[in-house]
């Protein structure tokens, strides 16, 4: 297969559009020494989801999903100083390592960790006065993607933005005898859609540094 050329050209990319710098570099290397999975968005979709941010203006975003902060840093620098960003991590480690990350890159004050399982934080939300996001990025554990799919578009408003991460897995969605969990989670996920009136949506393949994946993305309709 062609992996070496799709992480070459992942890398000449990312060392020539500023996908990186040196704080983004030292929340994966604080991740590394921490012993997190290396599973954070590549430099370059770090950079695609902070320009996603601009694009829409985002000010409110959910996300479901932090590990050590990486992606939750690059939507913070998109935000207005005014924005705010919630992301939802079952582990309290992954959290402590994303927190010190976030206060290393100034974040702070917009970006706010909830900790605990996605499905018992997810319905505290409204509570708290967050009921509707302009964005919202799943990125957790995938068995519960339909789950997901269902509170963002209850958690959504005409506009808001939703991206679900790793639809792919190496092209194990399109196997319908998959019994992988994280693949048939995925694929319920994309039957939702399929039959979603409320939501206009695209999946798009990628390659890379971290292999061969892709991402659903998706606008609630007006
Ligand atoms: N968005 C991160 C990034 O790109 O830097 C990567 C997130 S990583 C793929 C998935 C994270 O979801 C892990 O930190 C994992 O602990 C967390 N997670 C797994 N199950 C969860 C659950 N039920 N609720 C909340 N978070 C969960």
């Amino acid at each position: 297969n062609n992996s070496k050329v799709w992480e070459d050209v992942d890398i000449y990319f990312s060392d020539h559009l500023k996908t990186s710098d040196i704080v983004m570099d030292s929340i994966l290397k604080e991740n590394l020494e921490a012993g997190l999975p290396a599973i954070d968005v590549s430099p370059n979709q770090g950079k695609f989801l902070y320009l996603l941010t601009k694009l829409k203006g985002a000010k409110h975003i959910l996300e479901i999903g932090t590990l050590g902060g990486y992606s939750t840093v690059w939507f913070g620098r998109a935000l207005p100083n005014d924005g705010h960003l919630i992301s939802l991590e079952y582990s309290q480690k992954h959290a402590k390592v994303a927190e010190e990350n976030i206060r290393n890159a100034g974040l702070e004050h917009k970006i706010e960790i909830m900790i605990g399982p996605a499905l018992d934080t997810l319905p505290t939300l409204k509570g708290k006065g967050f009921s509707t996001f302009d964005l919202i990025f799943i990125d957790a554990d995938k068995p519960n993607n339909p789950s997901y799919l269902k509170w963002a578009l209850e958690l959504s408003k005409p506009g808001t933005v939703i991206i679900v991460d790793n639809v792919v897995r190496n092209g194990r969605v399109a196997d319908d005898n998959s019994e992988e969990p994280s693949v048939v989670g995925t694929r319920q996920m994309v039957e939702l859609l399929s039959k979603e009136s409320r939501i206009e949506t695209t999946a798009i393949q990628t390659v890379g540094i971290k292999g061969y994946d892709g991402f659903v993305l998706g606008i609630v309709k007006e």
